[in-house]
């Protein structure tokens, strides 16, 4: 009981933001200064190309690959899965740690985490399978307020924190809080295939047609749009920097990518193009 309770305390806050579409390069272009000072960002690659299964596997705990060479997968995802001793804190964790339910929310909540998740994008809602070993769960009313997930979030010194973050202003289309939508981006086809499935999945190959609404410079505003975005997010996250306790571990990735216009395709989905699998990935704890 004693060492269950001491171990308790010296465990972190455990925060995974995914920020949704952000491809890898529109991350760098933004050159954030707050996201940067947990660790080198990375060049990584997401193992599905959209959003549901791609949080199904980091709720297994698995975070986007780094693609090594001349190493079995069950070497890797050892490793992978080794890696939460640093992210939650001392030591113990490994694979079969995660056996047999293979769900980080489960491991988080045996070893005496509260455990949360925000989402904003309707495709993850509270009432998916996504939602188990949650103690509170919620999809956000704005698809695109990061800033509002902070406003919930608390941090008690009794048990640790975990924090599941799906946050949509890097989502098309790439649009900000305050931003009146009225003022967002129109694009036919592409918008309408968005509201038909229910605002959750974007993509697919452009149709000769529809080129030319796919204009070049459209596809560059939009990219341009999604750098903005994670601009903006740097200041948010600088905010939660000063909201979260010094014990406080964070990862900060995406689900997948995006694509504007190389080879034809835009958004992502059902699209096999690397693009749409390059994510950045950067983490650390607070000091
Ligand atoms: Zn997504």
């Amino acid at each position: 009981m004693a060492a269950k309770m001491q171990s308790r305390q010296i465990r972190n806050n455990y925060v995974l933001i995914v920020f949704d579409s952000c491809r890898y390069d529109s991350f760098q272009r933004a050159r954030p200064k707050v996201m940067r000072k947990l660790g080198p960002v990375e060049r990584r690659w997401a193992y599905a190309s959209w959003t549901a299964p791609s949080h199904y596997n980091l709720l297994m705990g698995i975070m986007p690959h780094s693609s090594p060479k001349n190493v079995f997968a069950s070497e890797y995802y050892q490793k992978d899965f080794f890696k939460f001793n640093a992210r939650l804190g001392g030591s113990g964790i490994e694979f079969k740690s995660f056996v047999p339910r293979l769900y980080l929310p489960i491991l988080l909540r045996n070893l005496g985490y509260q455990t949360h998740a925000m989402v904003s994008l309707p495709v993850l809602n509270p009432t998916t399978i996504l939602n188990t070993g949650f103690d509170s769960y919620s999809l956000m009313e704005k698809h695109n307020d990061m800033r509002a997930m902070l406003r919930r979030m608390s941090f008690s010194e009794g048990s640790p924190s975990f924090y599941l973050l799906n946050v949509g202003e890097t989502h098309y289309p790439y649009a900000l809080p305050d931003e009146s939508p009225d003022e967002w981006p129109r694009i036919n086809g592409v918008h309408g295939v968005f509201k038909h499935l229910d605002e959750h999945i974007v993509g697919g190959k452009l149709r000769r047609a529809r080129s030319k609404v796919f204009n070049t410079k459209k596809l560059a505003d939009l990219r341009q749009r999604q750098i903005e975005a994670v601009k903006y997010l740097d200041s948010v996250v600088e905010e939660l920097f000063d909201l979260a306790p010094q014990n406080t571990y964070i990862t900060i990735t995406a689900d997948h990518g995006e694509l504007f216009g190389e080879d034809g395709y835009f958004g992502h989905g059902p699209i096999q193009h690397a693009k749409v699998l390059e994510v950045p990935f950067v983490e650390g704890k607070l000091r």
